[in-house]
């Protein structure tokens, strides 16, 4: 059975091993699950004296520490909601997210994050005790107005999760304590985690594949998640020597940085049992070299915020050699459907719809969107398009809105991405559409070259080569160095900013290359 409030989830291991450590922190030290159960009972007494009530939201500006673990729990305990934002974020994101979210507290988990200090101190919070260390508090919000508690204690929300903004403005995703349970038990059970396991815990718990799969599935299984504030390549290097890391769970962005650091160089020496992408494309290129360099399989797993987020994730006992996303996990359904809703014929790409114990509540005061994703039958459209196999194994062929038509043909820009990614130059890519005057579309490529290497006019390099490997209506008409592409905390490359900028282009004719 799952616990009624996430929280339980660690006051089980507190009974049953103590003394097993469940968090490393930087400035925390080793944190049992004795010490976090009582961390979180201490945090939620001082919640509740600082006049937080039910059905209230509680906002934790800050990055992955032991505090603002005990937070995300000791808010549930109080039938609150967790609003977790990344301190990363710009001052103008974060007051837009606080305004949305209308929180009743902000907390910024100040001592391993300058940026959460900053914020806290531009809205004249004040420095307090936190139960792993000092913290920020904001003043009191008065306007905020409690939520109604619901009656079934696990379907009540435990936390507003902010989606990335990949494709415009982030939306505020409702989990209930029920959903995240599942999930975290679900994967952690995929994964074979036990208590003798330490999960590197370098993704934001801000965003929900670091909450709900990694923290959470970790802490599940009664497991080690060990901290870091924000992930760097030579960080994670450092841990899996000096952590003994066993499994590291990441997105595609992490195993490049990293891989950029070592080089191609020969395997790490490491403890891996296994690593895990997610959250965006995984190329061919680099599941290999980071296979190469870490002398384990990666793993690849399909989800999303509004899904909680697994959907899908390869088998563990059976290591793919191509990029498929994998089977659902127990008890998801999916369905491949065009149109409407109808089934698209076996092996075609067509729309991704899911349905599941995961799923979210809904959009937080924004129920037009709701409507939108969340379908007749408990189905939710997940904006993305894929093709299921014979063995039901799903690859990801990209996002509906993403898609160019470009003289009739369709275009996926994530085909065109991982023909550019493969080229040694070159980092990261990003292909957009942009609209032309005659009404039809032209691939847009921005591009990232790898910091290693060199030699000039990498564009025209990069459009003989996508010549050579692409039908012409899928080539680039235009490709666009960039020092850096726009990213998210995650990494994710923040495609709606580039699509701006693409329609500000001047014109270029169809077919110039
Ligand atoms: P927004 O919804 O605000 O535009 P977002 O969709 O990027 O941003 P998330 O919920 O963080 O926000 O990301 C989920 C999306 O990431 C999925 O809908 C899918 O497009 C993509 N994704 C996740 N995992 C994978 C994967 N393994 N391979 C390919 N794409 C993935
Ligand atoms: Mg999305």
């Amino acid at each position: 059975a799952l616990p009624p409030r996430l929280a339980g989830i660690v006051q089980a291991h507190a009974a049953a091993r103590p003394a097993a450590p469940a968090l490393r922190d930087p400035h925390a030290g080793t944190v049992d699950y004795a010490a976090l159960w009582q961390g979180i009972q201490d945090c939620a007494t001082q919640l509740r004296a600082l006049g937080v009530r039910p059905g209230d939201r509680v906002m934790a500006v800050g990055e992955n520490c032991a505090n603002l673990v005990t937070l995300i729990f000791a808010a549930g305990l109080l039938d609150a909601w967790i609003v977790n934002v990344n301190a990363r974020l710009s001052p103008r994101e974060v007051d837009a997210l606080q305004a949305h979210s209308g929180a009743r507290l902000v907390f910024y988990t100040a001592e391993v994050s300058p940026d959460a200090r900053a914020h806290g101190k531009r809205h004249g919070a004040t420095d307090a005790a936190g139960p792993f260390g000092p913290w920020l508090v904001g003043p009191l919000n008065q306007d905020c107005v409690p939520e109604p508690v619901h009656a079934d204690g696990a379907a009540q929300p435990a936390a507003l999760v902010y989606t990335t903004g990949t494709t415009g403005q982030p939306k505020g995703v409702l989990l209930s304590h029920r959903g995240l349970a599942y999930v975290a038990a679900v994967s952690s059970r995929l994964r074979g985690l036990t208590p003798a396991d330490r999960a590197y815990g370098a993704l934001p718990t801000s965003h929900v594949y670091g909450l709900a799969s990694v923290m959470l599935g970790t802490l599940y299984a009664g497991a080690c998640l060990v901290l870091a504030p924000r992930f760097t390549a030579p960080g994670l290097l450092q841990a899996l020597d000096e952590e003994r890391l066993t499994i590291l769970q990441g997105v595609p962005a992490m195993f490049a940085r990293l891989l950029e650091l070592t080089g191609d160089a020969a395997p790490l020496p490491n403890r891996l049992r296994f690593a895990y992408a997610g959250g965006s494309p995984l190329t061919p290129s680099l599941k290999a070299a980071a296979e190469r360099l870490l002398g384990v399989a990666l793993h690849n797993g399909y989800g999303m915020t509004e899904s909680g987020p697994t959907i899908s994730q390869t088998d563990l006992a059976a290591p793919r050699a191509d990029t498929s996303v994998g089977r659902p996990i127990p008890g998801v359904e999916l369905r491949v459907v065009e149109g409407a809703g109808a089934d698209v014929a076996p092996g075609q790409p067509g729309q991704l719809w899911v349905r599941g114990p995961g799923l979210m509540l809904g959009y937080y005061r924004d129920p037009a969107q709701t409507a939108a994703a969340l379908r007749p039958g408990g189905w939710l459209d997940t904006g993305d398009m894929g093709r299921q196999d014979a063995d039901g194994s799903l690859f990801i062929v990209g996002r509906s809105k993403e898609l160019i038509i470009r003289s009739g043909f369709n275009v996926y820009p994530l085909e065109v991405e991982t023909v550019l990614n493969a080229h040694p130059a070159v980092a990261q890519s990003a292909v957009v559409g942009r609209a032309c005057a005659d009404g039809n579309e032209e691939v847009i490529a921005y591009v990232e070259p790898d910091a290693r290497a060199e030699g000039a006019d990498l564009a025209r390099v990069l459009a003989a080569y996508a010549a050579q490997a692409l039908a012409p209506y899928k080539c680039p008409s235009r490709i666009i160095v960039m020092e850096a592409l726009p990213a998210a905390a995650t990494g994710k490359i923040l495609k709606g900013r580039l699509a701006q900028m693409a329609a500000q282009l001047g014109s270029v004719p169809i077919g110039e290359r």
